[in-house]
């Protein structure tokens, strides 16, 4: 089970956008070990080439994040927080803020 969902609110501790937030657009298991895709954060551009009658364009993409450089951002306390696990009376697992051990 990855500890990161799509929707997460996340910090970039690490590489070219360190320091910046962003929402979880999706999460990639099967890249690098496991990678998220960040509304707006690592786009590079890419140029497409003009083919068969339609006209060359750049297009901005998102690139994938490794999980080791994001941090998920606690909805509850509002700070980077690591993610542990509790399962409830329904034995329903739970992702716990290691800091306000708040359901998240
Ligand atoms: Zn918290």
């Amino acid at each position: 089970m990855s500890k990161v969902k799509s929707g997460d609110n996340i910090k970039i501790t690490a590489g070219r956008d360190k320091g910046k937030t962003g929402k979880v657009e999706r999460v990639l298991p099967q890249i690098r070990g496991g990678s998220v895709l960040v509304t707006g954060i690592n786009l590079y551009k890419k140029h497409l080439k003009a083919r068969g009658g339609r006209a060359g364009e750049m297009i901005e993409k998102a690139h994938p994040l490794p999980m080791g450089n994001i941090a998920i951002i606690c909805p509850k306390c509002n700070k980077p927080t690591r993610i542990g696990y509790e399962v409830d009376r329904q034995g329903k697992k739970l992702r716990i803020c290691r800091k306000c051990k708040e359901a998240i």
